[in-house]
C-alpha cells in the first residue's frame, strides 16, 4: 500500500488519465489487499473498479459454513448487505463528480447467487467501484491515497467484523430450512408453497419491503400441510398441488398479489422479507401478453391456427406480435424451456386468449376464429406434458371445468370454493364447443444466430445491460421489461455476459439449449464470475438469472433472420 500511497504523491494535481497507471495490486501489512483492475477515464465516467481481500481469519465463518452450494449463496448475500452498510457509512471524501464514491452491487431481498463476494481458500474478496478522486480534471492525489488504501479496505473489513456468528447461524439456518421446505413441497406433490403468516403485499408499487399491517397470509384448512423443518421445526401452510388451480374473488381482495409472491417464490427471500416461506417450483414461469414484442420461429399451433392471409403459425416469426399471439409465443417458449409451472393473471393477459364463450362461439364460427382459448388447452398442457397452471382470473367462470381446485380470495384470505365451482359449473353448463385436440409444440431446438450477431455485433460495441429491462448488442436493443421475473439489474447485467458467452462458446449447429447447458455448468463448476469477460478481474456487477430468463433473452434479439 504504501508504494501505491507514493505514486499516488507523485501523480497529484497531474492530468486524470494519467492515474492509468496505478492499476495493478497492492498489500498491506495487516494482509488485506487492494487489486485496482480498471481505472475510471475521468471523473465522472464509470466508475473504477477495485477488488478488496479480507483475510478469512478476520471473520467469524467456519469451514462447515459452506457445506453446501445454497449457503454459500446466503453467505454471499449476508456480506455484500453488510459491506453495502459499512460503504454508505464511509464519510465521503469531496470532489467532482463520482470523486469518493464506494459501492457495492447491493442485493435486493432475493437471495440470488452474485459476484459481488467470492469467498477463496483464504480471503474474502470484495468487488467494489469507487470514484477516485479528482479537481476538476486534476488527480487529488492525497485524498486518492486516503480512499485507495484507507477507506476501502476499512469498508470491508467493517463489513467482516460486523457480522456476527449468529448473523452467520441465522442465514445458513433460513437456507438450510429453505432447501428442505422446497424438497418436502416436491414430495408432497406440490407446485408451491405459502406459509401461514407469511406477509404477500408490499410496501407500495416501488417498493420490495413488506406491506405494514397488512393481513397475514392464513391458508384455508383443506388446504393446510404441515412441514418439519431442520431449525424452525414444524410450520403449516397452504399447498398448491401440481395441476389447474384457479384463484378468483373480487377485485382488490389479493389475487395478484398472491400470483405475484408466487411468481418470486422462484428465489429464496431473506429473513423478514415476509415470503422467506413462500416456495414456488424453480422453473415457474409467469406467461402474459407482451404486444409489440418480435418472436422468431416458435410453433404456436397449439394455440393459435392459420392466421389471416393463411399464415401458418407452426413457424410463427414477426417483429410485432399481437396480444394473443405474444401470449402463445410466451408459453411455447416455456415450454421449450422446461418450465413445469405456468403462472398467469388476468391483468397481463390477453382476453380471447384466456376465454372464448358458448355466445362468441356462435357469432364467430371457430373457422374464423384461429385462437384456440386456453380453458380448452390447460387440462392436455397438464396431463400430457406435466405442466400445472395457476391461474388468477375473476370475470370468467369458464375455468370451472378445468380447475383441480378453485381458490376464491376474500378480504385477503384464500377460501376453498372447489365444491360449490364444481356444483355451479354442472347446474349451469358453459355449453360451449370444444375443439380437438392438438399436438402442443415439439422440442423443437434451435441454434443461436451465431453468425448473424456477429455480422450486427460491431466488434467494438459490447453487450451491455442498461438497467434490469435493456439489453443493448450493438445496434440492437432487446427489451426485457415483461420479462417479469427479472428481479435484478444485476441479473441483466449477467444476461448480457452469459449471451456473449454463447456466442463466443458454441459449437458449429450446436443448439441453443445445449449452449446453455453448457453455460449453467459452467456457473455451478466455477462460479458466475467465470463467465464473465472480465474475469480473474472484478467480474462486473451480476447476479444470476435464470435459465428461463436466459432462454427468454435469446427469444427476444432482434437478431434471428
Ligand atoms: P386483485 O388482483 O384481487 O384485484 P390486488 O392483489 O391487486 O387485488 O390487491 C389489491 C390491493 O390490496 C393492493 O393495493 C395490495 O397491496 C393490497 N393487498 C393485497 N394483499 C393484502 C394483504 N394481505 N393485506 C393488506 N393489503 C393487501
Ligand atoms: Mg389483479
Amino acid at each position: 500500500m504504501n508504494e501505491l500511497e507514493k505514486k499516488l504523491q507523485q501523480l497529484d494535481h497531474q492530468s486524470y488519465a494519467k492515474l492509468k497507471q496505478i492499476a495493478g495490486t497492492y498489500r498491506a501489512d495487516d494482509g488485506v489487499e487492494l487489486a485496482i483492475d480498471y481505472v475510471q477515464g475521468d471523473p465522472f465516467a464509470a466508475p473504477s473498479r477495485v477488488r478488496v481481500r479480507i483475510p478469512m481469519q478476520t471473520s467469524r465463518l467456519r469451514r462447515e459454513d459452506f457445506s453446501t452450494p445454497s449457503r454459500t449463496i446466503s453467505l454471499k448475500h449476508l456480506f455484500t448487505k453488510a459491506c453495502s452498510k459499512t460503504a454508505h457509512k464511509q464519510k465521503t471524501i469531496t470532489g467532482t463528480g463520482k470523486s469518493g464514491m464506494i459501492m457495492i452491487d447491493a442485493p435486493g431481498p432475493e437471495v440470488i447467487d452474485r459476484a459481488s463476494v467470492s469467498f477463496l481458500s483464504d480471503s474474502i474478496e470484495f468487488r467494489l467501484s469507487t470514484g477516485i478522486p479528482a479537481a476538476g480534471r486534476k488527480i487529488l492525489g492525497k485524498k486518492a491515497a486516503e480512499l485507495l488504501t484507507k477507506q476501502l479496505p476499512e469498508t470491508a473489513l467493517k463489513a467482516v467484523t460486523a457480522i456476527t456468528r449468529a448473523d452467520i447461524e441465522k442465514t445458513i439456518q433460513l437456507q438450510d430450512d429453505q432447501d428442505e421446505g422446497r424438497r418436502q413441497i416436491e414430495t408432497l406433490q406440490g407446485c408451491a408453497f405459502i406459509a401461514n403468516g407469511s406477509v404477500l403485499p408490499r410496501a407500495s408499487g416501488i417498493s420490495s419491503a413488506p406491506m405494514k399491517n397488512a393481513v397475514p397470509f392464513q391458508s384455508p384448512s383443506s388446504q393446510v400441510v404441515e412441514l418439519e423443518l431442520p431449525h424452525r421445526g414444524k410450520v403449516r401452510g397452504m399447498l398448491i398441488k401440481k395441476g389447474v388451480t384457479l384463484i378468483a374473488g373480487g377485485g382488490y381482495h389479493g389475487k395478484s398479489t398472491l400470483l405475484q409472491a408466487l411468481e418470486r417464490g422462484v428465489y429464496n427471500h431473506e429473513a423478514e422479507d415476509g415470503r422467506e416461506l413462500v416456495w414456488t417450483d424453480e422453473s415457474a414461469v409467469k406467461i402474459r401478453a407482451e404486444d409489440r414484442r418480435s418472436v422468431w420461429n416458435v410453433d404456436i399451433s397449439a394455440f393459435i391456427n392459420t392466421l389471416p392471409g393463411k399464415k401458418q403459425t407452426t413457424n410463427f416469426s414477426t417483429e410485432d406480435a399481437s396480444g394473443s399471439t405474444s401470449q402463445a409465443a410466451n408459453m411455447a417458449e416455456a415450454m421449450q424451456a422446461g418450465s413445469r409451472l405456468f403462472l398467469i393473471d388476468e391483468d397481463t393477459s390477453a382476453t380471447n386468449f384466456m376465454i372464448r364463450d358458448a355466445r362468441m362461439q356462435r357469432l364467430v364460427s371457430p373457422d374464423k376464429e384461429p385462437i384456440t382459448p386456453f380453458t380448452d388447452r390447460i387440462r392436455p398442457l397438464y396431463e400430457t406434458h406435466g405442466i400445472s397452471s395457476i391461474l388468477v382470473l375473476g370475470g370468467s367462470g369458464d375455468y370451472f371445468e378445468p380447475a383441480d381446485e378453485v381458490i376464491v380470495m376474500d378480504e385477503y384470505v384464500p377460501k376453498d370454493r372447489t365444491k360449490e365451482a364444481k356444483a355451479i359449473a354442472a347446474s349451469l353448463p358453459a355449453e360451449r364447443s370444444r375443439p380437438a385436440d392438438h399436438e402442443f409444440p415439439k422440442n423443437r431446438d434451435r441454434s443461436i444466430p451465431a453468425s448473424s450477431i456477429q455480422n450486427r455485433w460491431h466488434p467494438k460495441k459490447k453487450v451491455q445491460a442498461k438497467g434490469k429491462n435493456t439489453l443493448l448488442i450493438g445496434k440492437g436493443a432487446v427489451d426485457l421489461h415483461d420479462v417479469e421475473q427479472l428481479v435484478s439489474p444485476s441479473q441483466s447485467e449477467a444476461l448480457a455476459q452469459m449471451i456473449v458467452w454463447c456466442v463466443q462458446n458454441s459449437r458449429n449447429d450446436e443448439s441453443l439449449s445445449s449452449v446453455i447447458d453448457r453455460l449453467y455448468e459452467t456457473v455451478q463448476q466455477s462460479g458466475l464470475e467465470s463467465v464473465s469477460p472480465f474475469f480473474p478481474k472484478h467480474p462486473g456487477n451480476t447476479a444470476l438469472p435464470r435459465k428461463y430468463e436466459l432462454y427468454a433473452a435469446f427469444n427476444r434479439l432482434p437478431f434471428y433472420k
